[in-house]
């Protein structure tokens, strides 16, 4: 091992960059690949183009070291798979005729074949496929594109860092392979993995790699001792290595806590670190280990995760301190740029004066080459950037965008009894039965019904002008009418108008909140070839006006039967949005809690007696860390009970929730103290209602018995038998019928079939009863 200087230039680096191009042509590229419309030989030109664009505005930006292996087709864990050979058997013959194709079919599936499972990557809003390991697993080194990838860096000049998917969160990301044991343990591979990276090393070292970096991002989360063991094994022996490259262990998202002992003292030469403000303690950790002292640190000071401007000087006094507990130190993002746009200056729609707070892949690249210039030439260097950022910031402090008086005055005044119902659940549910009169397991949907190509088609009509709003507007009503008479034709119990109006269930809130702005050109990956656009959680939040009411009272008006009013709940409100980093998040859900309250009371007195609050993303914003859960909970559960807690006793609040398993937050659920709770459960067969009943969960509950994700229609037998399941856990009295979730990704062919499925299940297990 060479020892790291403080002679060496300080150098600015990231560890990865958006992949899909300016204009989103990656996207294009491969779907046109799957259309049969773009050759391979085209899609990997366009790929080659979109790496040298990517390099040449890195270092256009000042980035001196530049990543490599970042760039992916589909997924970096998927690539990471491809590259250590552990395709799973039933795609194995496919990538033997095809390696494109085969890559693809891992991906997406074909007709025949399942494709590998895919998850969040950690808490971002990425999906990764899931590796697929079992006793039997046998691992090869394949590393030819990571291998290409850096000679492509290499020979257009760029100093070049290959960043790899480390062995210890590969192996902690993985799941057992379809036919083996629940209980296998994929880390048990390590031994077999090792050699494989180690070739993987040699080859790159080989094809002129200064530097690997290997990305252990599972290490930020609580670990056993037997897991830390592990790491400390595979970089014990990964750096006894002869014929390899210098190794840069990074970790982001959260704090090292324990595990930054071990890499402290493995025989690595540096640590890339996250030392934005979630992962803070990085750096008394650092301190308390005694530093890396000869090592290389690279030190991630600007938030690779938020589309802020950095407070450089803040950066500075943190990057100063750890110039005292490395042999070098170098200037990062806290992680991949993949989790930001790429320009914030293609925001040309936003207010020139906010733009100036905005940083996307791009200028957060700017940012990190001030700050290594800062580092290494002291303030004076940079003083005219450092004037500009403390100005930038400041006027993002005074601004009535970020501090609205009326909303500040509001959140402050914010009591105890403001975040509680006046009467406890039992009361409630015996005034809410008088008023509702409700048959025993009523039928009711999550909210959306077919968002059809006419409804599309309008709202595209609208945005060009074809169309104008009051005709827009009598579609929408047309839309609501046609989806009230279809649910009463059917028996369904508590209705609702369908969500024809929105295009997305922030989005169209986000629209209508102050503090909210939209981007133009902000995508981001969340999977594949799937972006979206997350608004921009900018200012303080209020509700100038009524958002829903005139369609609920619309739907209401045409049915004697209770209608649904529907809500995007305040954690789901800011968990798919960027967030400020000027506040607690807790604020920022406050406000938001309570400019939907406005909402909820709103509707109520417009006569509406069912009120759905819409909360999937509870569980997935859970920090990484156990110990940090209890605040989380404590602000998200209070953020939404602000929302639902001005409404009448007789007046029954739901709440829904699916994509994730929700048996480690029952006690959270049950702090909602919403009257209502619906959730995904027909793929599980019903285990969430066991999971409630196991932890005493005391309220209605409907979970799904019809699993929306695909056209299949279940029978009303099948329905039934999941009731039945149902029943088995959740007293008649406190059962509801419904399916998983939405329904505005299904035609309206499956959607007639499965609810009168649905409906005759109800009706026949009332029956048994
Ligand atoms: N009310 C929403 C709908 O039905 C809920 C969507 C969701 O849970 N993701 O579409
Ligand atoms: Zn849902």
């Amino acid at each position: 091992m060479t020892t790291e200087s403080a002679a060496a230039p300080v150098r600015a680096t990231v560890y990865g960059y958006p992949r899909q191009g300016q204009n989103r042509e990656l996207k294009k590229a491969v779907e046109g690949y799957w259309k049969g419309r773009v050759t391979a030989d085209a899609l990997r030109a366009t790929a080659r183009d979109l790496r040298r664009t990517n390099w040449a505005q890195l270092a256009g930006a000042g980035i001196t070291e530049v990543p490599t292996g970042d760039f992916s087709y589909y997924d970096h864990v998927l690539d990471t798979t491809v590259m250590v050979g552990a395709i799973p058997d039933r795609h194995r013959s496919a990538v033997a005729a095809d390696a494109l194709d085969g890559y693809f079919a891992m991906a997406r599936g074909t007709q025949d074949v399942a494709p590998l499972e895919m998850t969040k990557w950690f808490d971002t809003n990425y999906h990764y496929l899931v590796p697929e390991l079992g006793p039997d697993t046998v691992f090869t080194a394949e590393p030819a594109r990571q291998v290409a990838e850096l000679k492509e860096a290499l020979a257009l000049g760029h100093t070049a860092r290959p960043v790899l998917v480390g062995p210890v969160t590969y192996l902690l990301l993985a799941k057992p392979a379809p036919g083996v044991a629940a209980g296998f343990e994929p880390l048990t591979l390590l031994d077999r993995l090792l050699p494989v990276y180690a070739q993987v090393l040699a080859d790159l070292r080989a094809a002129g790699a200064a530097w690997v970096q290997l990305d252990e991002p599972a290490l930020v989360q609580d670990r056993t001792p037997a897991e830390l063991n592990a790491a400390a094994r595979a970089y014990r022996e990964l750096g006894g290595l002869t014929e390899r490259p210098k190794l840069l262990v990074a970790s982001y998202f959260d704090r090292l806590g324990d595990a930054l002992h071990v890499l402290a003292k493995a025989p690595v030469e540096g640590l890339a670190l996250d030392f934005t403000d979630r992962a803070a303690a990085n750096l008394d950790d650092l301190a308390a280990v005694g530093g890396i002292p000869g090592k290389r640190l690279v030190a991630g000071v600007v938030n690779g995760r938020n589309i802020w401007i950095n407070d450089h000087q803040k950066s500075l006094t943190t990057l100063g301190t750890l110039l005292g507990l490395a042999g070098r130190v170098d200037v990062a993002a806290s992680c991949s740029l993949l989790h930001v746009p790429i320009d914030a200056d293609a925001e040309r729609d936003t207010d020139p004066q906010v733009r100036r707070w905005l940083a996307f892949a791009r200028q957060k690249a700017t940012e990190i080459s001030t700050l290594a210039r800062g580092l290494a030439g002291g303030t004076d260097a940079i003083a005219a950037e450092l004037a500009a950022n403390r100005a930038d910031l400041a006027s993002r402090t005074a601004s009535r965008i970020t501090h609205d008086p009326a909303v500040r005055a509001r959140t402050a005044a914010i009591t105890e009894a403001d975040g509680h119902r006046a009467q406890p659940y039992a009361e409630r549910a015996a005034a809410q039965r008088a008023h509702l009169g409700l048959p025993l397991l009523p039928t009711t949907t999550i909210g959306s019904f077919p968002q059809t190509t006419e409804l599309r088609t309008a709202r595209a009509d609208l945005r060009a002008g074809r169309i104008d709003t009051a005709a827009y507007e009598e579609r929408i009503r047309a839309e609501i009418r046609e989806v009230v008479s279809f649910q009463e034709k059917t028996g369904l119990d508590v209705l609702v108008h369908g969500e024809p109006e929105r295009n997305d269930m922030v989005q169209y809130f986000a629209e209508q909140l102050t503090g909210y702005l939209a981007t133009q050109h902000g995508w981001v990956q969340s999977y594949g070839t799937r972006y979206v656009r997350p608004p921009v959680l900018a200012g303080d939040v209020s509700r100038p006006d009524p958002m829903t009411v005139r369609w609920t009272t619309y739907a209401q008006q045409q049915t004697a039967k209770p209608v649904k009013g529907m809500l995007t709940g305040p954690v789901t409100m800011l968990a798919w949005s960027f967030v400020r980093d000027d506040q607690p998040l807790g604020e920022t859900a406050r406000q938001v809690g309570l400019a939907l309250r406005d909402e909820v009371d709103d509707l109520e007195a417009a006569g509406t007696s069912v009120i759905q609050v819409d909360e999937p993303a509870l569980r997935e914003t859970l920090p990484l860390r156990a110990a940090d859960h209890a605040d989380y909970l404590a602000w998200a559960t209070e953020s939404f009970r602000l929302t639902t807690s001005g409404v009448r006793p007789d007046t029954q609040i739901h709440t829904h929730m699916c994509y994730a398993e929700f048996g480690d937050i029952v006690e959270a659920i049950e702090h909602l103290d919403a009257d209502v709770i619906s959730l995904e459960a027909a793929r599980s067969h019903m285990q969430v209602a066991d999971e409630l009943a196991g932890a005493g969960y005391p309220r209605e509950v409907g979970p799904g018995v019809w699993d929306i994700h695909s056209p299949r229609v279940p029978s009303a037998g099948e329905a039934a038998t999941l009731l039945r399941r149902g029943l088995g856990a959740i007293p008649a009295e406190r059962l509801w019928v419904n399916p998983d979730c939405g329904l505005k990704t299904r035609g309206w062919p499956e959607t007639k079939d499965s609810l009168e499925h649905l409906v005759e299940a109800a009706r026949r297990v009332r029956s048994e009863i």
